[in-house]
Parts: structure tokens; C-alpha cells; sequence
């Protein structure tokens, strides 16, 4: 199956030969010059992935990943900005992006994060569930189900969860995590981790909870706890 990606890119100098690089790469890629064609194009066709500039004419590029990641919870967002500053709003504060490059990027980088994240995404056999406690991981389906409700998650935190809970009771190190769940050749900062770490205790309900779920394992990573013990302290005060 062909991958589907939408660039959402402005500058003429980019924008065209960037989408011209990744068709001869084999996939299927398209242009959106600003934030009104990227919403239609999206509607259209659900893109598997979602390149997306966040300095564009007609809508604060923030915004457009927040609506993005609204409309297509499946979709892998990538955004490419020139501004560091940036990346803790887009990643942590819940509009949603997946992933970030720092403009300006190689295309060997760009093509191998697009592998890495567009491999994540292969199918894996029908009936691959994990459930531990009242967590359960449909992996074929891409659902997370918590005492039987939907929990919206965003791809790479599927992918995290699902390695976490795949060793339940194990700790998995920080550069484990950063090589299967993000790129092998992951050479950037580790905060990404971390921030999906935070959005997944939050997503889980465990946020200020003691114990978590989700095991900070000081100095090495990170153990999706087999078994929670009783923490009637933690019950007796909501809000802490
Ligand atoms: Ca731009």
C-alpha cells in the first residue's frame, strides 16, 4: 500500500521539490500551499501522514495542527519549524504533532523519520491485544481501551504504550524507547519522549497519582507497572 502524505508548505522553494523528492521516493504526496487547501485536501483523502510547516499565510500553523489532529486522529503529524521555541507548544501542549524537524533539514533526515513513522504503521496481525489490568491495547485495531472507553491517543503514544506494556513489570530504557517508538537513527532531544510520557499519565488518568502506571525509573527510563498497589491516600485526595 502507498503512503499517503500531505505537505502543507509555503514557501515556493520548498513546498514543490520536497513533494517532488518524496514521489520519487514512491509515495503519494501532495501540496498544500496553505491551511484552507491542507484542511480540504485532508477531508478528501485521510493522509497517513501530515508534513506540516508551522509559518503559513492564512492560519496560525499551530492552530491548523490542533484542527489536523482533531479531525484525523489516526494521521501522523511531522511539523517542520524553523523556531525551537515551538516545538514544547506543538508537541506538549496537546495541538497534537507526533514529531518535529528543525528547518533546515536534510531529506536523507526527513525521508528516514518518514520510514520510521510510516513503519509503525504496517498492520500487525488480527487478534495482537495487550491488556494489563483494566488497560487494554488492540494493536491491530490501533485502539487503547480503558474499562471499555476509548481513550483518544495519538499515534506515537499508541506505539509507546504498546512498548511499555508489551514488558510490563520490566523497566525499558530511555534509548530504547527513542529508537523503536521514534527513529533508530534518533539523534535529537529526548524531551519528545517525556512530553508523550506526561500526555499518556494524563490520558490514563494517572497524572499526580502515586504510584503511576507509568514508572519513572530515575536515570534509566521508564515500567508500565504489572500491578498497581492500593493507594487509598491517593483516593482520599482528589486534586492532591
Ligand atoms: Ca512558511
Amino acid at each position: 500500500m502507498i503512503a499517503r502524505l500531505l505537505v502543507v508548505e509555503d514557501d515556493p522553494d520548498i513546498g514543490p521539490s520536497l513533494v517532488h523528492a518524496l514521489k520519487v521516493q514512491g509515495y503519494d504526496a501532495q501540496l498544500a500551499p496553505d491551511a484552507t487547501t491542507a484542511e480540504r485536501l485532508a477531508g478528501e483523502h485521510v493522509p497517513d501522514l501530515v508534513l506540516l510547516d508551522l509559518g503559513l499565510p492564512d492560519l496560525d500553523g499551530v492552530e491548523l495542527c490542533r484542527r489536523l489532529r482533531a479531525s484525523l486522529p489516526s494521521t501522523v503529524l511531522v511539523v517542520l519549524t524553523a523556531r525551537d521555541s515551538e516545538i514544547d507548544v506543538v508537541i506538549g501542549l496537546d495541538a497534537g504533532a507526533d514529531d518535529y524537524l528543525t528547518k533546515p533539514f536534510r531529506l536523507a533526515e526527513l525521508l528516514a523519520r518518514l520510514r520510521a513513522h510510516l513503519r509503525r504503521r504496517t498492520p500487525t496481525s488480527a487478534g495482537d491485544r495487550l491488556a494489563v489490568g483494566h488497560v487494554v491495547l488492540d494493536l491491530a485495531a490501533r485502539r487503547c481501551l480503558v474499562d471499555g472507553t476509548e481513550l483518544a491517543l495519538r499515534p506515537k503514544e499508541l506505539d509507546l504504550l504498546s512498548m511499555l506494556m508489551s514488558e510490563a513489570g520490566s523497566a525499558v530504557s530511555r534509548d530504547r524507547l527513542m529508537a523503536e517508538v521514534w527513529d533508530e537513527h534518533w539523534f535529537g532531544s529526548t524531551k519528545t519522549l517525556d512530553m508523550h510520557v506526561s500526555s499518556l499519565r494524563r490520558k490514563l488518568g494517572d497524572a499526580g497519582e502515586q504510584p503511576e502506571r507509568i514508572a519513572t525509573v530515575r536515570g534509566f527510563g521508564y515500567r508500565y507497572e504489572r500491578e498497581l498497589p492500593a493507594s487509598p491516600a491517593a483516593q482520599d485526595q482528589p486534586g492532591d
